[in-house]
This record gives C-alpha cells, sequence and structure tokens, in this order.
C-alpha cells in the first residue's frame, strides 16, 4: 500500500477556468492541437498529437502565501478522465530530473528536506520517505530543466 496521494490541478478548478475562458491570472483559454509531447497536469500523461490543449498559468496555492509560486502547465482544453491512480507515482510524468520540494505543515519551504532526483533514482521510495518525515507535509515535484510543476504528492490519508 502506498503511502502517498498524488495530486493533479483540481477537475474543479480546470471547469471554472473553462467556463470563464481565463486562468486564475487572467490568460485567455486558448485551446489548440498538441505537438504530442506536452506533459498534462489534468491527468498526468502526455499529449496524443492532435489533441486538445492549453497552456495556463496555475499555482497549487489556494491562499495567499509568500512561498506561492505559479508558473505555465499544459492542461487538456476539455475536460478529460483526471488521474485516477493516486497512490501511484506517474508512469509519464516526474520521471526527468526532478526537484521534490519539501513544506511543512505551515506551507513553509522545508529547505533541509529538499531532494532532487534523477533517471535510475528511486521516484517511489524517495517520495514516500520524504512525505514520512515529520517535518514535511507536503511535496511540490518539479522538473528540474524546465522549472515547470509536475504535480503534488500528500501523505495518504
Ligand atoms: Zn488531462
Amino acid at each position: 500500500m502506498s503511502t502517498y496521494e498524488i495530486v493533479p490541478i483540481a477537475p474543479e478548478k480546470l471547469d471554472a477556468m473553462r467556463a470563464k475562458g481565463e486562468d486564475e491570472f487572467g490568460n485567455p483559454w486558448k485551446p489548440y492541437p498538441a505537438g504530442g509531447w506536452e506533459p498534462l497536469r489534468c491527468c498526468l500523461n502526455e499529449s496524443v498529437p492532435g489533441e486538445a490543449v492549453a497552456l495556463i498559468c496555475y499555482t497549487p496555492w489556494t491562499e495567499p502565501s509568500p512561498w506561492m509560486e505559479a508558473g505555465p502547465v499544459f492542461v487538456h482544453a476539455e475536460r478529460c478522465a483526471g488521474y485516477l491512480t493516486r497512490d501511484r507515482y506517474p508512469e509519464n510524468m516526474g520521471r526527468g530530473k526532478c526537484m521534490f520540494n519539501t513544506f511543512d505543515a505551515d506551507g513553509n519551504r522545508a529547505y533541509e528536506h529538499i531532494t532532487f532526483v534523477s533517471p535510475g533514482d528511486a521516484y517511489e521510495d524517495t517520495l514516500a520517505e520524504l512525505l514520512g518525515r515529520p517535518e514535511v507535509a507536503f511535496v511540490h515535484v518539479r522538473s528540474v530543466e524546465a522549472g515547470c510543476l509536475a504535480f503534488e504528492a500528500h501523505p495518504a490519508r
């Protein structure tokens, strides 16, 4: 049994952006045909060439925080099935050089626990071990090369 929960962008948040025609920062929701390489943060998979995707600015923070980071992410232009196997580390996302950006229960960055992983490392075990530390409340998995947020991870409830 897994000890963590993988958290993609909430489908309700994306629905609200689609309905409004813009992301939470006022960028227009502009669907276009995928090239087939885009990492999609709604379902944590790569796009299929030609399907409609959108590039938006997204922040996982829901309340004001000095640690807040917002950045570009790709999502499906229309609602998709989402990421259903939340107890499993994604097969096609967060597999390159990644930063496991650690935060404490107050939402402050837990600097001394930040961990970098590369292909060949045990991503699942490293994430589980980090989230097992009492000082770590949640983790943001980020691509080192692109800087983009891949997904959040929380201890399993
Ligand atoms: Zn999707």
